[in-house]
């Protein structure tokens, strides 16, 4: 019988929702996947329970005062543990796996990401914003080390499999489907009341509580039109939103000669998720299909961006580029870790992000450097705003 080499995965970000879906993917497939290392941040719970069933080298725990916990529990299974965020992004850079699952939630996966990056590793990338605050140099660095970027987010997954075998084929445009979230039709006198637990709750996905605040308010398919920019190389104006309720085109691709290429399905991020690990190849599964005859039919209609104002503002950061995406995800960041903690309501988290975009120093061609400073700047300014 042929030996299947098993592909090394590291998933950072192991105990989200993503994470979570990534270890189910690779237990349903133990013949191709070992998992090598597990990062999370603070659920040391989980990340113990998840180490002892998947025998990783290495386990590491971002809060550095849970480290004797996680170190004591694991030592008998001959797990090495480490702490702290140096400590993600070093053992990002090892040579014991070689495809990791960026699944770290905000700006905190960037780091980490870049590292495994320079050493040539593949990503499986859910972490958009990692692409929303340095997508240029993200880029460049994946061609310098060769390091193959797939995308984990449905809609960049559809658009990738999509090109798949059009290499030559100039894109005329691509075409984000969005579900519209759970306010769909709504307008902010509805919206000014919105409160937390109402906002968490998405008509199609389950998701962690960032990116599904980020899907109420429309600021996810913002962060996801400028993902799209960087992964496919694109103009601003070369990338659409059409609002889908029912989340079966993930996204389309349009091509010179007009045709249009769609990727369908019932929404399930495992999918996407077992096609960055997988890649070229499909996998078998058995996760539900969709029924065209079932009567449910598939309806589009435009974005409302006067009342989902934060769609808004990420398409304006979008075509003036430079910090702005930073600037722009790092208020976005604290906006929505207060409403989550019932410190503002819905429609503050707007203005929150738009006068720290006014506020926060332009800058057309910034470096890392520049990039960082400018994250700790708009965090800084957005949390002033706020009475935390
Ligand atoms: P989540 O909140 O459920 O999980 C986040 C994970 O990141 C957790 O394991 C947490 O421990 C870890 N983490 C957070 N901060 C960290 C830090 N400072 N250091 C180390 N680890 C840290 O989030 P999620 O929904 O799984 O989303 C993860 C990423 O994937 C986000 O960027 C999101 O936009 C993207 N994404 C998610 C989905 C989805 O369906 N959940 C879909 C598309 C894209
Ligand atoms: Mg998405």
């Amino acid at each position: 019988m042929e030996e299947t080499i098993k592909k090394r995965i590291a998933i950072f970000g192991s105990t989200g929702s993503i994470g979570k879906q990534a270890l189910e993917v690779i237990e349903a497939n133990p013949e191709l996947f070992s998992v090598e290392i597990l990062a999370a941040h603070q659920n040391d719970e989980l990340l113990i329970k998840q180490a002892i069933k998947f025998k990783p080298n290495i386990v590491v725990i971002g809060a550095e005062q849970k480290y004797q916990k996680v170190k004591e529990a694991l030592s008998p299974h001959h797990i090495k543990v480490f702490a702290g965020e140096a400590a993600l992004e070093e053992t990002a850079g090892m040579d014991c796996y070689d495809l990791m699952i960026a699944a770290i939630v905000g700006f905190a996966g960037l780091k980490p990401t870049l590292r495994a990056i320079e050493e040539g590793k593949t990503i499986g990338l859910a972490n958009k914003e990692t692409l929303v605050v340095a997508g240029d140099i993200v880029m460049k660095k994946a061609v310098e080390f060769r390091a193959p970027i797939i995308p984990v987010d449905s809609e960049h997954s559809a658009i990738f499999q999509c090109l798949v075998g059009e290499i030559r084929n100039p894109v005329e445009k691509v075409i984000l489907t969005a579900s519209g979230g759970p306010f769909l039709g709504r307008k902010p006198n509805f919206l000014v009341n919105v409160k937390r637990d109402h906002a968490l709750q998405h008509p199609n996905w389950s998701m962690g509580p960032k990116i599904s605040i980020d899907s109420a308010t429309l600021m996810n398919k913002g962060l996801e039109m400028i993902e799209a920019k960087w992964l496919f190389n694109l103009e601003p104006s070369q990338v659409e939103v059409v609002i889908h309720p029912q989340s079966i085109i993930h996204s389309m691709v349009q091509f010179e000669d007009g045709s249009i290429k769609a990727q369908m399905g019932l929404p399930d991020m495992k999918l996407p998720i077992q096609y960055a690990m997988s890649f070229p190849q499909r996998l078998p599964n058995n996760f539900p299909r969709y029924n065209f005859l079932k009567p449910d039919s598939l309806s589009f209609e435009e974005p409302d961006i006067k009342t989902f104002r934060n769609l808004y503002l990420a398409q304006e950061a979008l075509s003036k580029g430079g910090n702005l995406p930073c600037v722009l995800n790092a208020a976005n960041e604290i906006a929505v870790y207060a409403f989550l903690r019932n410190r503002v309501g819905f429609l503050d988290m707007t203005d929150i992000i738009e006068k720290t975009m006014s506020e926060i120093k332009y800058l057309e061609h910034p470096d890392l450097e520049d990039y960082y400073n400018s994250d700790a700047e708009a965090r800084e300014y957005a949390a002033s705003l706020i009475n935390l």
